[in-house]
């Protein structure tokens, strides 16, 4: 999807792909495939480039460090990168900023996420890995003391650390996008609401409904002052949870153009993928507003039954036939149960309209529809 910016920009786009059938491999040409964590092959790829930035955060922090003192500009850099790569300097970070969020605690075993638990009021609370974790792998809701040992056991066998967080009684979760230059432009998306299903991001609503405009612009203030003090270059999404006592609370941060933020492709003038490009090669940037009151999109994930499930593009005639202003993103994916294989936005005047067009459209294509009731 950033190809997709790129190519209307004129701007051309060294790959290093994972794969040569990874989604972006199928569209960028002759991709480099290779291994992020490899640094002689992330020396290959930024060799004459004027930029270098990502669509995932795993590029291993120290290689980074040495392209930055290698002379390759690395948007964002590793000292802002750090902070969406590792949850427990993440929280540290936050702390010193005075920006508010779950209470936490760096737990080393049982005991110790017994005593954090028994501190916030008792169990339920959550364990995340501080690395490594996305799509809610690496995050355990944990109710007593035994649910503990699978978080434990991740971290001994995989090295990382283990964040505890009181277990949020939130409203819903909210997330406040920005883009930022390095020379310090700051462009905000309206914030929006996301609905998680099993840890994976489902659906997103622009702006988000009935948001009281006082926590709508300190979510925003919020996303640019992280960005600002982080100096974080390209889009910065802050997810949050609004809680049911009204507050705000910073989940995670994001430093790459974002799921929450796909709305913005075809609901805003411009999409965050345009607005991460722009940010990095430090030009002005577009204007974050949407071009309707209202946008929803809806995630297609892959279905476990129906024909239309297994060919996606099945879907398209019943799909554009039914709804001639709908947009739809397929990422040249294999369906397989669970997985994001692309996305629908539907933009209008009315919300109930929008979001039934885009929950049936992803529905169809998810095979979740039967023939009658198309
Ligand atoms: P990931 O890195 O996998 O995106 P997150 O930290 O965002 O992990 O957690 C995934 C989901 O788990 C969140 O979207 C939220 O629904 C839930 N969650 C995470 N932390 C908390 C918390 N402290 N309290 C309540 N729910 C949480």
């Amino acid at each position: 999807m950033m190809a997709q910016a790129a190519i209307a920009l004129g701007v051309p786009i060294r790959l290093l792909a994972e794969g040569p059938d990874v989604s972006a491999a199928q569209v960028v040409r002759d991709p480099l495939v290779g291994d992020y964590r490899d640094l002689a092959t992330l020396r290959t790829v930024a060799e004459g480039c004027s930029v270098v930035t990502f669509d995932h955060e795993h590029v291993p922090t120290e290689h980074l460090h040495t392209l930055t003192e290698e002379g390759h500009a690395c948007r964002p850099g590793p000292d802002a990168l750090v902070h969406a790569q590792d949850k427990s300097v993440m929280r540290a970070r936050l702390d010193a900023l005075g920006v508010p969020s779950p209470r936490h605690r760096v737990v080393a075993d049982t005991a110790e996420a017994v005593a954090f638990a028994a501190s916030v009021g008792g169990f339920p609370v959550v364990l995340k890995t501080t690395r490594g974790g996305y799509d809610g792998k690496g995050v355990w809701v944990v109710s007593s003391e035994d649910d503990c040992a699978d978080a434990f056991a991740v971290a001994e066998s995989t090295g990382v650390q283990i964040l505890a967080e009181e277990k949020v009684d939130f409203r819903r979760e909210l997330s406040a996008l920005v883009a930022r230059s390095p020379s310090g432009q700051v462009a905000a998306y309206p914030v929006v609401e996301s609905v998680q299903r099993d840890g994976v991001c489902w659906e997103v609503t622009a702006p988000a409904p009935d948001l009281d405009e006082t926590l709508a612009v300190e979510a925003q203030r919020i996303a640019m002052r992280v960005a600002g003090e982080l100096d974080v270059t390209g889009i910065l999404a802050v997810e949050m949870f609004e809680t049911t006592d009204g507050r705000v609370l910073v989940n995670e941060l994001a430093m790459r153009p974002h799921n929450t933020g796909h709305w913005s492709m075809d609901g805003a003038v411009t999409g965050q993928f345009e607005n991460h490009l722009r940010a990095v090669l430090d030009l002005p940037l577009g204007s974050p507003a949407p071009r309707a009151p209202w946008t929803v999109m809806v995630n297609i994930l892959g279905g476990d039954h129906g024909a239309v499930s297994e060919n996606l593009y099945g879907g398209y005639p019943h799909a554009f036939a039914r709804d001639p202003g709908l947009k739809v993103h397929l990422y040249g994916k294999d369906v397989k149960p669970g997985r994001k294989v692309g996305h629908v936005t539907a933009y209008g005047d009315d919300l109930d309209d929008v979001r039934e067009r885009a929950r049936h459209a992803a529905a169809w294509f998810r095979g979740d529809l039967g023939m009658e009731s198309a």
